[in-house]
């Protein structure tokens, strides 16, 4: 679960002062999935940033299940923008880069790493190479590289933005279908309100004005997540 006790966020541009985030107040519970959206520039990005510890709020406290993010040695909110995925190396190899970045052995990151690729539905593409895959396959290995620290958070910073419509579905469901596997809490920027609807348990709609409080729409649990079963194709 994630609590953000009035939470403010300022930065400094050309010399004056933006207040980004003003006084937010938020609790997402353990395994839910919450989507952000609102304007271009309203501070979507910057509430990730702040999640993940990569940025330190002005005001305000951010904890994930009681625990402040600030000043913890693990990385327990893990961001996933567009892929950026290493050409030389092979969809297994990417995906097993980052935990031998943390220290872990090869063949145990190799042998964790198949796990993962397994799991985004990559099985029989462990030996291609980045460009021998569609954008959707991309998306997934980068995925499977967020999901490697196995977070207690997926921070997903538009994950889908990039991809063509048809694409974007299967995602949307390859998500859906990952979040019921792993229970994992899972915090959405998306532009595409469709997405949200979707994917997400409620919707926090950030203002571009930070001094009107966001909103947070409840889409009324329990959520299909599942277009088949809902009779959608
Ligand atoms: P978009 O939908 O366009 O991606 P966003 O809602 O994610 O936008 P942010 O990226 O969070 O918006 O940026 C919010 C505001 O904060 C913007 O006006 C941006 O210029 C400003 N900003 C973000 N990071 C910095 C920084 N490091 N220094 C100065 N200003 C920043």
């Amino acid at each position: 679960e994630v609590t953000i006790r009035d939470l403010s966020k300022s930065f400094t541009l050309n010399g004056r002062r933006l207040d980004v985030l003003r006084g937010i107040d938020l609790h997402v519970p353990g395994g839910e999935v919450l989507a952000i959206v609102g304007p271009s520039g309203c501070g979507k990005t910057t509430l990730l940033r702040v999640l993940a510890g990569l940025e330190e709020p002005d005001r305000g406290d951010v904890l994930i299940d009681g625990a402040p993010v600030h000043g913890i040695g693990r990385q327990r909110a893990v961001i996933f923008q567009e892929p950026r995925l290493l050409p030389w190396l092979t969809v297994t190899e990417n995906v097993a880069f980052g935990l031998e970045m943390r220290g872990i052995d090869r063949a145990t990151a190799t042998e964790q790493a198949r796990h993962w690729v397994r799991l985004v539905g990559l099985a029989g593409f462990e030996a291609a190479y980045p460009r021998q895959l569609s954008g959707g396959m991309a998306q997934r290995v980068g995925i499977a590289r967020a999901l490697t620290v196995q977070p207690e958070i997926l921070l997903l910073d538009e994950p889908l933005g990039a991809l063509d419509a048809m694409t974007k579905l299967t995602m949307q469901e390859e998500l859906a279908r990952i979040w019921r596997e792993q229970g994992v809490t899972m915090i959405l920027v998306t532009h595409d309100l469709e997405e949200a609807i979707f994917l997400a348990d409620r919707v926090l709609v950030l203002s571009k004005d930070s001094g009107t409080p966001p909103r947070v729409i409840d889409l009324h649990l329990p959520r299909p997540r599942d277009r088949s079963a809902s009779g959608f194709v």
